[in-house]
């Protein structure tokens, strides 16, 4: 059984495999894909995720800033690009529920969820070390992204 667990306090970060969201309207009303990997499972992301966000070299590339969302750059021509955490370790959110906790010092908030633009925004719910980006905005897709441990050594909570 894969279960993630906090690198400072050991604590469990997921639970065992749960049946899979549908991507339907949740009870509260928001919306969100199904998450991008199956319940249980978890996969690694090598490319930069989340932020902070620098413009794109070439002013002619369109790509996304945050998974499956573009932004444009608002001091100039072309788009932003992730310069975030790689190899950040890629989880279903539900997987995560009642062990993480929101993180304070983000003030972001989504028409349905969060859309992780402002950098780890989900903290262990133990000892409150930052732990992990949760992508959960309608728009967007429904992961979230855990810092490795040398990641999040250099976040301030
Ligand atoms: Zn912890």
């Amino acid at each position: 059984m894969n279960v993630l667990v906090c690198a400072a306090c050991d604590r469990p970060l997921t639970q065992p495999p749960r049946p899979e969201h549908d991507g339907r309207k949740d009870p509260d009303g928001s919306r969100h894909a199904p998450p991008t990997v199956p319940p249980g499972t978890y996969a690694v992301d090598p490319e930069p995720c989340g932020a902070p966000f620098v413009p794109h070299p070439d002013p002619e590339w369109v790509g996304a800033a945050v998974p499956g969302v573009s932004v444009a750059d608002p001091d100039g021509p072309g788009f932003l690009m992730s310069a975030g955490p790689c190899d950040t370790l890629v989880a279903g959110p539900e997987d995560t529920a009642g062990f993480l906790s929101y993180n304070a010092a983000c003030q972001e908030y989504g028409c349905c969820g969060t859309p992780g633009r402002e950098g780890p925004n989900q903290v262990c719910g133990g000892c409150e070390a930052v732990v992990a980006t949760l992508f959960s905005e309608c728009y967007g897709p429904y992961e979230t992204h855990f810092l490795s441990v040398s990641a999040a050594e250099g976040v301030v909570p």
